[in-house]
């Protein structure tokens, strides 16, 4: 089914990141009712009335129509004005605690995967390393309390797990309440 979608580079399966679903709602940007539905962030000064189809949000009709983005340009840093703008503008963002971001790798904009837990991530070496790494320059001196950290992540706090589009190779951020 899920094949029917329009194809989003940097969020490749936005059904199974919760970001679309299935829905008999009208898309409040074309008025169409496509039976799905973007349930996520979106960023306007504008009112709008209802939530959108992934058809605009790809295309860039609904951004461009609401004068919004699906995602801040935070951490989007070192990549070109093509790539940020479609990911801020043409990609279903995703819902967090904390204010989402996007991560970067290879000078492109990473692929969001998901909110992950502690088995989801550990399951890729390379983010749990990379994830340590960045909480200990965070101020997360102690081993033993960041590894009790780490291991619990998934209850309470959780892990945005992205995919680099060039390498491959995985990044995660730590979300909290
Ligand atoms: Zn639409
Ligand atoms: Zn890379």
């Amino acid at each position: 089914m899920s094949s029917d979608l329009p194809a989003f580079r940097y969020h490749s399966d936005p059904l199974a990141s919760g970001s679309i679903r299935e829905s008999v709602e009208t898309c409040a940007c074309c008025s169409r009712a496509t039976g799905w539905i973007y349930t996520a962030t979106f960023y306007t000064a504008q009112e709008v009335s209802g939530r959108f189809c992934p058809w605009c949000i790809a295309d860039g009709s609904a951004a461009e129509r609401f004068a919004g983005e699906f995602m801040d340009s935070y951490g989007l840093d070192g990549v070109s004005e093509e790539i940020l703008h479609e990911v801020t503008r043409r990609t279903p963002g995703f819902d967090s605690w904390q204010d989402p971001h996007w991560l970067v790798h290879c000078h492109d904009a990473a692929a969001f995967i998901g909110e992950v837990g502690y088995s989801e991530l550990a399951a890729q070496p390379e983010a749990l390393d990379q994830l340590r790494h960045d909480l200990r320059i965070g101020g997360w001196h102690n081993a033993a309390q960041l590894e009790q950290f780490l291991s619990h992540l998934g209850q309470g706090a959780t892990a945005m797990l992205f995919r680099c589009t060039a390498c491959g190779t995985h990044l995660a951020y730590v979300d909290s309440s």
